[in-house]
């Protein structure tokens, strides 16, 4: 018989979590669903993200308030979903007959066409 649950903090049940590190993940989730009073998948689901390959899907990338870029995936029209973007060299094939690149000796920009920007200033002065 072990004096103790753990040999890190010596008390039964351990309450530093050493113990718990070795346990397989199913066990884990069952622990912490009982500590939380909710069932395991709830919490499976709330806390592990569900994990689907991003190559070969369509989207736009956006420029927020602060201009944070994030990556924009539409369901049906008026459902999506924004990413975070944390990938840090993503492959980017544009497909929008409105993007323009403008470089000079010194910066170079991805913009829309020169025709939408003139637009939107024409529009901002109305
Ligand atoms: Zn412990």
């Amino acid at each position: 018989m072990a004096l103790s649950d753990c040999n890190h903090c010596w008390e039964t049940p351990c309450s530093c979590g050493y113990e718990y590190k070795s346990w397989p993940l199913d066990k884990k989730l069952k622990l912490a669903a009982a500590i939380l009073d909710v069932t395991p998948d709830k919490l499976k689901n709330t806390i592990l993200p569900a994990v689907k390959s991003a190559d070969g899907v369509s989207g736009s990338l956006c420029r927020g308030i602060g201009g944070t870029y994030f990556f924009r995936v539409y369901h049906d029209h008026e459902k999506f979903t924004d990413y975070e973007l944390l990938h840090s060299d993503l492959n980017i094939t544009i497909e929008d007959s409105d993007a323009f690149f403008y470089s000079t000796n010194v910066s170079a920009v991805l913009d829309h066409s020169p025709e939408t920007l003139l637009n939107n200033t024409q529009r901002d002065m109305t």
